[in-house]
């Protein structure tokens, strides 16, 4: 898929396996992959920069800077699912098109 940008050139669109590839190319680049990591640190990581998006909102923080943060949660998923070889966005696709098929609140009560 083509996207046209701002400067009116057409660039493909990148999908999530082209992020994936990209986030843990630069992660091994910067040295992060050096040793064997263990996936329990890796997802604890991931939870941390959440914690981050939080205190950004709590700290009455601009949208950039909890963008920031969901961002960097993003850049840690993408860097997971790259070295342990995930396929994310098949699995993202698959469960968008499950979830359209559930009920309304997928039947909970919240
Ligand atoms: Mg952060």
């Amino acid at each position: 898929m083509m996207i046209k940008k701002a400067s009116g050139k057409q660039q493909p669109r990148k999908m999530i396996n082209d992020f994936i590839r990209e986030c843990h190319s630069i992660a091994r680049e910067k040295g992060w992959w050096q040793e064997e990591r263990n996936d329990g640190e890796l997802i604890a990581l991931i939870h941390s920069e959440l914690s981050e998006a939080l205190e950004a909102m709590r700290n009455q923080g601009r949208k950039d800077d909890v963008a920031e943060e969901l961002a960097d949660c993003c850049i840690r998923i993408f860097d997971y699912c790259g070295a342990r070889e995930i396929d994310l966005e098949k699995a993202l696709l698959k469960k968008m098109e499950y979830n359209k098929t559930r009920p309304y609140r997928h039947g909970k009560k919240f």
